[in-house]
C-alpha cells in the first residue's frame, strides 16, 4: 500500500450550460465594446461605468461586479500604472494618451461571465502600444492551451512562453505580475482553481471537456511587483510603469479552447 495521489479535475460543464455561459459572456463582450466606442478625452471613469451597466441592465443582465465584496462599480476601471480593480470615479478624467484597462463581468440566468481588455484613449505612446498589444496577443496565444487532457499550469506556463516570446516579437521588455491570475468561472465570478500567470507545466487539476477557466494576463513595462491603494481596491506598479490587462473566459471542448466572452 503505498501513497497515492488523486488527480482531481476541474468541474465540467455541458454543452447547453456553456451556451448559457456565452450568453451572459456576450453581454460582456458588448459592454466592453460599448465603452470603448464611447471613450474619449474628457470623460470620467465613472461614465465608462455606466455606459458598461446601462448594456448589462438593458440585456436583461446583473452586473457581477457590482456589490462584489463590496465593489461598488460594474466595471473595474484602471488608468496606466494602475493593473487592476480600480474603482470607477468621477475624479479620474480620461485624457489623450491614457490607457484604460476595463474588466467587466454580467450574470445571466445563474451564470457568469468575465473578460477584460486594455484600450488607449486617443494615441498611446509607443511603448505602451506594444505592451497592449503583446498583453492581447499572450492571452490569445495562452488561451490555446485550453484543451482536454492538459493540466492547469499548462496554461499558465502557455502564458509564460508566450510572454517571453511577445517580448522577441514586439521588442519590448514585459513584466508578469507577481500574485494575482485567472480562476475557474460558473455560477460564482472566482471560482477554483487559481490559475497563475507563469510557472512549471504539467501540474494540477486536469482540464476536461466542458471545464471553464477566465484567463487574464496581467503585465507591465517595469515590474512584477504591485501595491493596493488606500481605497483597499486598486492595485498600482510599484515603479509607475504602465500595466495592460487583457481576459476572456474560456471554456475546453473537443473542438478546441471556445470563447465565451466574443466581442461581436
Ligand atoms: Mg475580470
Ligand atoms: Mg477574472
Amino acid at each position: 500500500m503505498g501513497f497515492r495521489k488523486k488527480t482531481k479535475a476541474i468541474a465540467a460543464k455541458t454543452p447547453e450550460q456553456l451556451d448559457a455561459m456565452e450568453a451572459a459572456g456576450k453581454i460582456v463582450g458588448d459592454a466592453l465594446q460599448a465603452v470603448r466606442a464611447a471613450v474619449k478625452p474628457g470623460m470620467t471613469t465613472l461614465d465608462l461605468d455606466k455606459i458598461a451597466e446601462d448594456v448589462i441592465r438593458s440585456a436583461g443582465a446583473v452586473p457581477t461586479f457590482k456589490g462584489y465584496q463590496g465593489f461598488p462599480g460594474s466595471i473595474c476601471s484602471s488608468v496606466n500604472e494602475m493593473i487592476v480593480h480600480g474603482i470607477p470615479s468621477d475624479d479620474v478624467v480620461l485624457k489623450d494618451g491614457d490607457l484604460v484597462s476595463v474588466d467587466c463581468g454580467a450574470t445571466l440566468g445563474g451564470w457568469v461571465g468575465d473578460s477584460a481588455w486594455s484600450f488607449g484613449v486617443g494615441e498611446l505612446a509607443e511603448d505602451v502600444r506594444l505592451l497592449n498589444e503583446a498583453t492581447e496577443w499572450v492571452l490569445m496565444e495562452g488561451l490555446k492551451a485550453m484543451v482536454p487532457g492538459n493540466r492547469l499550469t499548462d496554461v499558465s506556463w502557455a502564458l509564460e512562453k508566450a510572454t517571453y516570446e511577445a517580448e522577441k516579437k514586439f521588442g519590448v521588455d514585459l513584466y508578469i505580475v507577481d500574485g494575482y491570475g485567472g480562476h475557474g468561472i460558473g455560477h460564482t465570478m472566482h471560482e477554483d482553481p487559481f490559475l497563475a500567470n507563469e510557472g512549471k507545466p504539467g501540474r494540477g487539476p486536469v482540464i476536461q471537456e466542458g471545464s471553464v477557466l477566465a484567463i487574464e494576463p496581467m503585465l507591465t513595462l517595469g515590474t512584477e511587483d504591485s501595491v493596493v491603494l488606500e481605497d483597499d481596491w486598486s492595485v498600482v506598479t510599484v515603479d509607475g510603469s504602465h500595466a495592460a490587462h487583457w481576459e476572456h473566459t474560456v471554456a475546453a471542448t473537443a473542438g478546441g479552447p471556445r470563447i465565451l466572452t466574443p466581442r461581436r
